[in-house]
């Protein structure tokens, strides 16, 4: 204990890392964090909608959600969570397998089959815990995976996981997708998302699966800030790139971002959803979805589907032309990205960590994304525009930034 608090005061003295306990070593680890003015914290907030969130700043606008539609308050989704559990209790009591699959799971699986184009589909309560069962579960030592660099972490990891070699391409470049095949040994699995989450940008879906075809790979696409408000009827990033929704030999998507709810699911052929339920652990041995979260999910991807999800779709590609119509009015540059998600580059981390706060005091919500997560010199907040979000609140972020950016540059 003594060497331990010793440590803590000096973080450079290595010599004392000798022979601490699993927990010593782990509030060396968070004091160096600290240290570096990188440690994460987590906050309660008193109560939230699909617009604002209440902290102890008062009631910001909320500019930091993935709540792209603003379903997550929708009245008719939140019916169907409660009479979901009037009709079926508030857990499923046993994994799928046992006795944890209900006709409610059933409906939504082919529900989601109709609009996707898929055979079969199957449910998860995380996406996290899909994207490890899928690339577990296809991958293992001998094959191959080819993933984009910046893919997710449940994608890294579970491929690190897996035992299979990984080969990470150029960040959206089929040329190095390409190259990455040609190199790769055993049967392959191509990797990618078709938004990336801190850029907004898209993947390149068509010439990505055109070098897999050409290399004989599998192709799996995560598609969790795609599904429900990219394409026609909110059917994802393939169809808003004109290609077949069910082009990618597997799919995952997310509920808990644009749909509102929780969980996700993997969409794919017939076997190979067979073979994921008989080999995949993350779903042979974990307690189902809430019986009820799949009625309420059915009736966001209803939503989604309807006309309303039209409107809706329709609100956020103004906000998003609203905001980024502003940002270039102050002088700012937007980002390359018409998605929800907005980057806005400051440069150097104390400055975004400075501007973000600022915010807050003004009245919204935008964090601060700083290196390593993304790359030096390129400390950004993260603004996600939504569908829920009013003109006012837009042009409020928007004369804040330019009075903030101005500050900062005098
Ligand atoms: C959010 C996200 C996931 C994880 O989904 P959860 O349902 O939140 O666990 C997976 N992949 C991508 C690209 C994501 O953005």
């Amino acid at each position: 204990m003594k060497a331990f608090m010793k440590i803590r005061t000096n973080t450079k003295d290595v010599s004392d890392l000798n022979n601490l306990s699993i927990f010593e070593e782990c509030g060396y680890e968070l004091a160096k964090r600290k240290s570096e003015g990188s440690l994460r914290t987590l906050s309660s907030y008193a109560s939230r909608d699909s617009r604002t969130i209440s902290s102890e700043d008062g009631v910001l606008v909320n500019f930091s959600s993935n709540d792209y539609l603003g379903l997550s308050a929708h009245p008719k989704i939140a019916e169907a969570w409660r009479n979901g559990l009037k009709l079926w209790g508030s857990g499923s009591g046993a994994s799928a397998l046992v006795t944890g699959r209900l006709k409610a799971h059933a409906e939504l699986e082919e529900e989601l089959c109709d609009w996707l184009g898929y055979e079969k589909a199957i449910l998860f309560n995380s996406g996290f815990a899909a994207n490890q069962a899928v690339i577990k579960t296809f991958c293992k030592s001998g094959r191959s995976i080819v993933m984009d660099r910046l893919a997710h972490a449940s994608l890294q990891e579970a491929a690190h996981l897996s035992g299979a070699k990984l080969l990470r391409f150029h960040h959206n470049d089929a040329d190095s997708c390409h190259r990455c095949l040609e190199k790769a040994e055993g049967p392959l699995m191509t990797v990618t998302e078709g938004v990336f989450s801190m850029d907004g940008d898209e993947a390149p879906v068509e010439k990505i699966i055109s070098a897999a075809q050409k290399n004989n790979s599998a192709f799996f696409l995560d598609d969790a800030h795609g599904i429900g408000v990219h394409g026609k009827s909110g059917c994802g990033t393939c169809d808003k790139q004109g290609i077949q929704p069910n082009a990618p030999h597997i799919l995952m998507g997310t509920f808990g971002k644009a749909l509102g709810t929780m969980g996700a699911f993997v969409a794919s052929s017939a076997c190979n959803i067979e073979y994921m339920v008989n080999f995949a652990r993350e779903y042979v041995y974990s307690t189902h979805m809430p019986p009820a979260a799949a009625c309420a999910t059915l009736e966001a991807v209803r939503l989604a589907r309807s006309s309303e999800g039209d409107d809706l779709r329709q609100n956020l590609r103004d906000n998003v032309a609203c905001f980024r119509n502003g940002l270039a009015s102050i002088g700012l540059e937007p980002s390359g990205s018409t998605t929800s998600i907005q980057p806005v580059i400051i440069g150097d981390s104390e400055g975004a960590v400075t501007i973000s706060s600022e915010l807050r005091k003004m009245g919204f919500l935008a964090g601060a994304i700083r290196p390593p997560t993304v790359p030096a010199g390129t400390a950004r907040l993260r603004i996600t525009v939504t569908a829920a979000h009013s003109k006012d609140d837009i042009d409020g972020i928007v004369n804040a930034l330019s009075h903030l950016t101005a500050k900062k540059r005098d």
